[in-house]
């Protein structure tokens, strides 16, 4: 196999960000915020804040789920991209970390768009499918406990309509899904995943090497 991956120096990926990234002033405030925050690596990146709004607008989303809201970067990105009437659903287990996303969602003129659950993501999703709301999401974006992944994606599968786009985070995992002799649970849990998706023939798949692998898992 070639590898056309130029690779992404430091000085490239700042110009990615130049030039490729139209972030609204919201944003990269709430990205300042959170970079002086323990855990600010959770974050993720301003490109990808970028493509998440652009998916939402081609799948013409208006029900988003989000698995992980951390202080709300993604979800106030996504809030931004959808039309007047959209809703988005977050998941998330920490009143500390979403304290600031909702801080940033009044600040961006989409709390009314926005509804939080902070639970056990997995319980949160159970209770949608068990209130009958199976196939009517458009978009749904994981970035949560990586040993959750496999869970989420399943119920996920079910909540969004065929047509519905499901993504993930961190699916390269640091590169760490290459060593095979790996013993913790979330580089086992992301390697399993992986190799689930690539013969996955109920979703149509695209791993795409952005930040820290972005999967993207179209169901049929
Ligand atoms: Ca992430």
């Amino acid at each position: 196999m070639t590898n056309k991956s130029i690779g992404i120096s430091d000085e490239l990926a700042k110009y990615v960000v130049e030039v490729g990234v139209r972030e609204p002033d919201v944003l990269a405030r709430l990205r300042a915020e959170t970079a002086a925050m323990p855990n600010h690596q959770m974050q993720i990146a301003p490109e990808q804040g970028a493509f998440l709004a652009l998916l939402v607008q081609l799948v013409g989303a208006r029900r988003c789920i989000e698995v992980g809201t951390f202080t709300g970067y993604s979800s106030t990105a996504v809030a931004l991209a959808l039309p007047a009437d959209g809703r988005l659903l977050c998941c998330d287990v920490s009143e500390e970390w979403t304290s600031t996303a909702r801080k940033y969602w009044v600040e961006a003129g989409v709390a009314d768009k926005v509804e939080l659950r902070v639970a056990p993501a997995a319980q949160t999703l159970d209770e949608l499918l068990a209130q009958g709301e199976e196939s009517t999401y458009d978009f749904a974006f994981v970035d949560a406990d990586k040993a959750g992944y496999d869970g989420y994606y399943e119920r996920l599968l079910r909540l969004v309509r065929p047509g519905g786009l499901i993504a993930l985070d961190n699916t390269l995992w640091g590169g760490r899904v290459l060593d095979s002799d790996a013993e913790d649970e979330d580089t086992r849990a992301i390697q399993a995943l992986n190799v689930k998706l690539a013969g996955d023939e109920r979703v149509s798949l695209s791993l795409v090497p952005m930040a820290d692998g972005v999967t993207l898992a179209r169901r049929r």
